[in-house]
């Protein structure tokens, strides 16, 4: 037997095999981005908590808020991570400096680049940040059943917080702002924020639906509106150079030379718009909101996109008939369900009112102080409560209630 004195031993490779440091926070996908459907930064948090098992709130608290006041070293910047009430938790998704601070507090806790896409910070230079986002949650109750029913992920497109967007491009009808349950509005992001439900009753957000077009005349033009924010969107990605001041303040002066030569006055009523805002713009380098700038492309045949990312474009005039009616404020189906949810709102202030003025006149009878206006109006939180005559009736009634008590009582 020819036993080799010194066998070889196979080789064992002790060094660890290379393997990227753990993130923090699961390395979520965010969902459409390069669409004009792309989801959201609020949107991107809440279900990054959701993956977590934990209330949008609490992951902010615990872990994001801590997070980026030792990585920012700025308290101010790491305060604003913190939801509170919510109400200023849409400059999340807007261009503001708590979009960028939650944009590089998120990239490090879940190693995942690129969510600067769920923000507007990319048109950070040309649109001004007033208006921009709108101040509470909107959604196409369509889109959400849809999804549902397909199995599709719940989330928030960013298209529908832009303020200058009302009408879902998919399905053609107003976004909807207040619950179907509780007629309430929500944050951006709340304490217990979930796609799709609402935060206060966690009521289901969608619907299929259809509803009666409500806005058949201005139908046109909010399509288009919503198509041209979302294709800027989906662009996104692409956009290497984020577009600079300079493509509105060279834009907007080439749109003047090729619709009217120039003439100012001509122009804003060619396009629809008070001289007075033109004027702001020429002579006070105002940046136009989303929403007039998108007047003025609609009327001259240009894509938004062409006037922020060409260099040459050439624009003619909509016909007169095509031309949305201007009115600065809300679209009027809007503006009606405002008053509508106003209406209900001082409803319910009255009632509550009513209900204090009842307690003080309770308590002075039982302190046997005569409940006459002055001095019921002493023991109110408001005294000028009194002024109205709803509440000067509620104090004749709450007194004929009492007396009629005392009496049973006797
Ligand atoms: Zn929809
Ligand atoms: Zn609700």
């Amino acid at each position: 037997m020819n036993k080799p004195a010194h066998p070889l031993y196979e080789q064992w490779q002790l060094a660890l095999p290379l393997t990227p440091a753990p993130s923090v926070l699961y390395a979520l996908v965010p969902v459409g981005v390069g669409t004009p459907l792309v989801e959201c930064m609020t949107s991107y948090i809440t279900r990054l908590a959701g993956a977590h098992c934990v209330f949008p709130g609490v992951l902010m608290r615990k872990v994001i808020a801590p997070f980026a006041e030792n990585s920012l070293g700025d308290g101010r910047g790491a305060a604003a991570m913190h939801i509170r009430d919510g109400k200023s938790t849409g400059a999340f998704n807007s261009t503001q400096q708590t979009a960028s601070n939650a944009v590089r507090v998120l990239e490090s806790l879940t190693r995942r680049g690129g969510l600067r896409l769920l923000t507007m910070l990319t048109w950070a230079k040309v649109f001004p940040l007033f208006g921009l986002i709108r101040p509470m949650r909107a959604w196409c109750p369509c889109c959400l059943e849809e999804w549902r029913l397909a199995d599709h992920m719940l989330y928030e497109p960013l298209l529908w917080a832009i303020q200058a967007v009302k009408v879902c491009p998919q399905h053609d009808r107003l976004l909807e702002t207040h619950c179907p349950m509780c007629s309430k509005t929500a944050p951006w992001l709340a304490w217990q924020s979930r796609s799709g439900y609402c935060p206060h009753c966690q009521g289901w957000l969608g619907s299929s639906e259809t509803k009666q077009k409500e806005h058949e005349r201005e139908g046109a033009w909010l399509h288009w509106c919503a198509d041209q924010v979302g294709s800027l969107l989906a662009l996104a990605p692409t956009t290497t150079n984020a577009p600079s001041r300079s493509r509105i303040e060279e834009g907007l002066p080439a749109i003047l030379e090729q619709m009217s030569q120039g003439r100012k006055m001509t122009f804003a009523r060619l396009v629809g718009l008070s001289p007075k805002m033109v004027g702001d713009w020429f002579y006070h380098q105002q940046l136009p909101s989303v929403e007039n700038l998108l007047r003025v492309c609609f009327a001259v045949n240009l894509s938004l996109q062409d006037l922020l990312l060409e260099k040459q474009f050439v624009c003619s005039l909509r016909s007169k008939e095509t031309l949305p009616p201007y009115h600065p404020g809300p679209s009027q189906a809007i503006s009606d369900r405002y008053a509508a949810y106003m209406s209900a709102k001082k409803l319910a202030t009255e009632q509550q009112l009513c209900a204090e003025v009842q307690e003080a006149v309770r308590q002075l009878i039982e302190q046997d102080i005569p409940p006459t206006g002055r001095n019921v109006a002493l023991v109110l939180s408001k005294p000028g409560i009194l002024r109205s005559s709803v509440m000067r009736e509620a104090r004749r009634v709450a007194i004929r209630e009492r007396e009629g008590q005392i009496l049973e009582n006797r």
